[in-house]
């Protein structure tokens, strides 16, 4: 049997629920054979889980990058980049490659950090990452910084968001709601280009949901790479990260990470669909 291969280009959660971590688990569950390109390593001081954030020197970037696509991936997802060249490295990474899939999840801040990463990172998001997107997934906070229109509360808001970033080049866009949106359900809206459909499951009341940004869009990565349509494979992937959400655990004072493998090993979890 021959496996699709994913390549994530992001930066390494040293407390692995995030990340590239989070990415491979993500891959090897969902039966592709995963691959990083690192940016970053970020690290967390054990008194206050204050983090810090060390790149690495671009140079090695290329070099981890042109060995990976010696290797062929037949889907590239991006994680933090965190700098305007790394961001260009990543395009570029993908216009370089035989790559037909571009999932970009477009983080912005560390979880439990307020800081935006770099401010000029939007704008190279905007112009050299979108355009190429087969995907993208932000958050509420990313959607209103990729579509200019700030704050997002509303599901009309989302809708508008997504239009713009839809414009702006991506050819699926789905804006997570997550925790963030008021409610009693986890939605999510997706937009292909015509359609404007919510995705809904139960909100768990888990505070362990450390890593379940980059779980959702690595899923969303190797699902299409196995052959799923966008729309089932952004379904399916909100299944998967629900199930992890469901059954994260605490790993100390201060996180807890989602189990990446829950949906295949403790339960799945159904997505309800509604066009609005
Ligand atoms: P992160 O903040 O880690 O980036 P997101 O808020 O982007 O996580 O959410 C990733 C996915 O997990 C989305 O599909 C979102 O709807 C879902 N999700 C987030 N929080 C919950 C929750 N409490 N219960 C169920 N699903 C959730």
């Amino acid at each position: 049997m021959s496996l699709k291969k994913t390549l994530t280009i992001a930066g390494s959660d040293t407390s692995a629920g995030a990340g590239m971590q989070a990415d491979l688990k993500t891959f090897q569950e969902l039966n592709t054979y995963g691959m990083v390109a690192l940016t970053a390593v970020v690290t967390m001081d054990p008194e206050t889980w204050g983090h810090d954030v060390t790149p690495l020197p671009i140079d090695l970037l290329d070099k981890q990058i042109k060995t990976a696509l010696s290797i062929g991936p037949d889907a590239i997802k991006t994680g933090m980049l965190g700098t305007e060249e790394i961001i260009s490295r990543a395009a570029q990474a993908f216009k370089d490659s035989d790559a037909e899939i571009f999932v970009v999840d477009p983080v912005m801040v560390c979880k439990g950090e307020d800081e935006v990463l770099n401010p000029g990172n939007t704008d190279a998001m905007i112009k050299e990452l979108l355009p190429l997107a087969t995907v993208v997934t932000p958050n509420l906070f990313e959607a209103g910084q990729l579509s200019g229109l700030g704050k997002l509360t509303s599901i009309d808001q989302m809708k508008e968001a997504a239009r713009i970033i839809h414009e702006r080049g991506a050819q699926h866009v789905v804006i997570k709601g997550g925790k963030a949106l008021e409610g009693q359900e986890a939605m999510d809206l997706y937009f292909d280009g015509k359609t404007y459909t919510l995705l809904i499951t139960e909100k768990f009341q888990s505070s362990y949901n450390h890593g379940a940004g980059c779980t959702f869009a690595a899923a969303t990565t190797a699902n299409l790479a196995n052959g799923q349509s966008p729309r089932e494979a952004i379904i399916n992937a909100k299944g998967f990260v629900a199930s992890a959400i469901k059954y994260g655990w605490k790993m100390n004072d201060f996180v807890g990470p989602v189990q990446h493998g829950a949906s295949n090993k403790v339960e799945k979890i159904e997505v309800a669909t509604k066009e609005v």
